[in-house]
């Protein structure tokens, strides 16, 4: 496992981090996703009618780097969802708590999700979004946790399999802090 990186200057409680994605390998592998989306998505004609779906908040920073790594026509829309229970426990019951802005009626979909850890979320998600009758419906998640899936859940595109640890950085936080870590990495317990 790497050395923890430099805490940032801004990281006021000082924590010491565990690196477990360097941010040189997340553009790589965006870079790699990007490329086999396009393909994907020319190989099936979609022409104009790609929607990337980003799930609030976790997924903009991989989202907004991604798209810049799909060379295709495209729109974006995003969705909030929330999950009961706390903070680092999943419950299983799932809410839309920011709906799209069009419809997807005959639009290719790409979900970009941050993390699927349960399957929980992902799994209400993928099901509401299909009644909504997209062309067709596909996930991408940046991260996966498959020690803890508890639906099963197909990933179409995903960024890196990880353990069983709680991460921040790229987007993901803890008490919404540490979203604009440039990498992947938990707070190590003292
Ligand atoms: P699931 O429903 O798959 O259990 O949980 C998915 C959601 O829980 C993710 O979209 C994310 O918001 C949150 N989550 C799950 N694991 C982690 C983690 O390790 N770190 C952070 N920051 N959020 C997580």
């Amino acid at each position: 496992m790497a050395a923890p990186p430099t805490p940032p200057a801004w990281n006021r409680a000082a924590d010491p981090f565990v690196e477990l994605v360097s941010a040189d390998a997340i553009t790589r592998r965006v870079a790699e996703l990007g490329a086999t989306i396009t393909a994907d998505y020319r190989a099936i004609g979609a022409g104009e009618d790609v929607v990337v779906i980003g799930v609030l908040k976790g997924s903009v920073i991989f989202m907004s780097d991604l798209i810049r790594q799909v060379a295709l026509p495209l729109t974006v829309d995003f969705i909030g969802v929330a999950s009961y229970g706390d903070a680092t426990v999943s419950s299983g019951v799932v809410q839309i708590t920011q709906d799209l802005t069009r419809p997807i009626e005959g639009k290719h979909v790409l979900v970009v999700e941050d993390i699927v850890d349960t399957g929980h979320t992902v799994h209400y998600l993928m099901a509401n979004l299909a009644t909504r009758n997209p062309a067709s419906i596909k996930l991408c998640s940046l991260l996966h946790k498959p020690d803890r899936a508890e639906r099963e859940v197909h990933i179409d595109y995903l960024g890196f399999t990880i353990p069983n640890k709680f991460v921040v950085g790229y987007g993901l936080d803890v008490a919404q802090r540490y979203r604009n870590l440039p990498f992947i990495g938990y707070v190590a317990q003292p």
